[in-house]
């Protein structure tokens, strides 16, 4: 029987509760367990994908093409766990299941109400994933402990135990025990309080992991063992960890929560073996090289907003020794100060996805700078699109051109609509998404990155090169060294009297891990190490 894992946070939002349930995640993964990793949100909308980065971070994108909350990047960064649609809900889904079944007459003459009929399919979509093959189901549930929001949620987890039976469920709450300096002391109050608000709702937890920024004393874990109803050993500490997110399942390790986890649920606790994740940190602790890469966008404000890639560039740093200093450049700032100028002292340029015209010229003008000073350059997605519109108005002449997302009256839509797109009126769920094949072209950088002739890469967008254009490129110098396997859609795009230029359609950033590095990141990031010892020899 498939065993549940709930994990719920309490006090203050952003306490990790993803990087959490991903580590414990790998942890029981590594201990030969099947695990299976879920996140449900409590927000109305449908997805995330309609939400501005600027509220909710990055939209994290699966090969079936569903567009999800960023904690699950840390799931498939983390784990092995295959992530679908079924990996990620939200409220808005859940409603929309329930009022469609009352439409069809499924509860013909009852009252639909939350309880039992949102908290049933909150259940059922929980069971939805569990099978033979599976041992352990973690589900996050996302939100903060005393979100009206969050009830439904809470309220079927609580449920679920009394179908399953306590043997094949366990809670896990995440709490903040913040350190009050005025009183040079952890504050272990706002844990009670978290605790005491699951209990009132009838979920006892059987786990703690506090999050905080000081060692928390044998003292202070008794108290919250006290207070909280929780076995000394299942109050776990979980430390801020100033240097590299992947200590996180090092020290849950250190602490016991694994071995805890699978002696509660009575599984067998298999041999633990984390050479390759020790090896990895060793390799993160003594880089030979360091480099700064620019990334230029249009919410380089927002910690979140481009995770993946700030990730990627992190495996690739690890891969290349070199420790990757990253700045998050706002393009408007080069709209203002001059490329030449904002951009000084970067050893490589990326420009990322996004959408509409804020920040556009920017990330054009940025996009002309390293082009020009051959510093190396990697485009994604909107990324690639600014790539050659700067190549037609600057190297082609055609200072006009532009994006028809942006000027539908330029007389050179270098980008255009896909066709596919060209009825669509809806905003959620309708872009190009999803992975798609991409044909590569031998003797090309993207080719010899890749080293294989066909890869399947994600997407997330409505806007294509126009192919009317190509020809006019290839004889200036730019190829194109990626398509879709039928050689209509443009993928990937390279310059080659240039050390490393090359921009992509889709999102290499979903397919990065920790142990198993992306090859065009990995790729920039030694164009860039290479630029930087090429400049320091001057
Ligand atoms: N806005 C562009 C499009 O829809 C690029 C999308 C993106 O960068 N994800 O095609």
């Amino acid at each position: 029987m498939t065993k549940h894992i709930f994990v719920t946070g309490g006090v203050v939002s952003s306490l990790g509760k993803g990087l959490t349930s991903a580590s414990l995640g790998m942890l029981l993964e590594q201990r030969g367990l099947k695990v299976r990793m879920q996140k449900l949100d409590p927000y109305i909308n449908v997805d995330p994908g309609t939400m501005s980065p600027y509220q909710h971070g990055e939209v994290y994108v699966l090969d079936d093409g569903s567009e999800t909350d960023l904690d699950l990047g840390h799931y498939e960064r983390f784990t092995n766990s295959p992530l679908t649609r079924d990996s990620n809900y939200t409220t808005g889904q859940i409603y929309q299941a329930v009022i469609n079944k009352e439409r069809q007459g499924d509860f013909l003459g009852k009252t639909v109400q939350v309880i039992p009929h949102i908290t049933n399919e909150i259940k059922s979509i929980i069971k939805k994933i569990a099978s033979d093959e599976v041992d352990v189901i973690i589900t996050e549930i996302g939100g903060t402990v005393g979100d009206i929001e969050s009830l439904p949620f809470l309220e079927a987890i609580r449920q679920f135990q009394q179908d399953v039976g306590a043997e094949n469920c366990l809670y896990i709450h995440l709490t903040l025990v913040p350190y009050l300096k005025a009183a040079s002391e952890l504050k272990t109050k706002p844990t009670q309080h978290s605790v005491g608000q699951l209990r009132q709702i009838g979920i006892q937890p059987d786990v703690l992991i506090c999050r905080t920024e000081k060692s928390i004393s044998l003292e202070d874990r008794e108290k919250i063992s006290l207070f909280c109803n929780i076995p000394l050993e299942a109050v776990i500490e979980e430390k801020d960890k100033d240097f590299s997110i992947y200590e996180v399942p090092v020290s849950l390790r250190e602490n016991g929560l694994d071995e805890l986890v699978i002696r509660r649920l009575g599984l067998s606790l298999g041999e633990l073996d984390l050479g390759a994740w020790h090896e990895l940190l060793a390799q993160q602790r003594s880089p030979k090289h360091e480099v700064r890469i620019a990334v230029v966008g249009k919410y380089a404000s927002h910690k979140d907003a481009y995770k993946s890639i700030y990730e990627s560039l992190e495996h690739a740093g690890i891969q290349n020794l070199a420790q990757v200093q990253v700045s998050c450049i706002q393009s408007e700032d080069i709209e203002r100060g001059g490329a030449e100028e904002v951009l000084a002292g970067h050893d490589g340029i990326l420009v990322p996805g996004g959408f509409g015209e804020r920040g556009m010229e920017g990330k054009i003008e940025a996009i002309r700078h390293a082009r020009e000073n051959h510093i190396p350059f990697f485009g994604i997605c909107l990324g690639m699109q600014c790539a050659t519109i700067e190549f037609a108005r600057n190297v082609l002449g055609h200072v006009d051109a532009h994006s028809a997302e942006i000027n539908g009256t330029t007389s050179y839509p270098v980008i255009c609509l896909l066709d596919e797109q060209k009825n669509i009126t809806a905003k959620g769920g309708t872009m190009r998404l999803g992975a798609q094949p991409c044909r590569l072209k031998p003797g090309t950088r993207a080719h010899e990155s890749y080293q294989s002739d066909l890869v399947d890469e994600r997407h997330r967008h409505r806007y294509e090169f126009n192919n009317e254009y190509r020809e006019e490129f290839l004889q200036e110098g730019l190829s194109f060294s990626g398509t879709s396997p039928d050689g209509s859609l443009v993928e990937i795009i390279e310059l080659k009297d240039h050390p490393w230029f090359l921009a992509v359609q889709f999102h290499p950033e979903f397919h990065s891990k920790p142990t198993n590095p992306h090859p065009l990141f990995g790729g920039f990031v030694s164009a860039a190490v290479a630029n930087r010892e090429k400049l320091s020899e001057v």
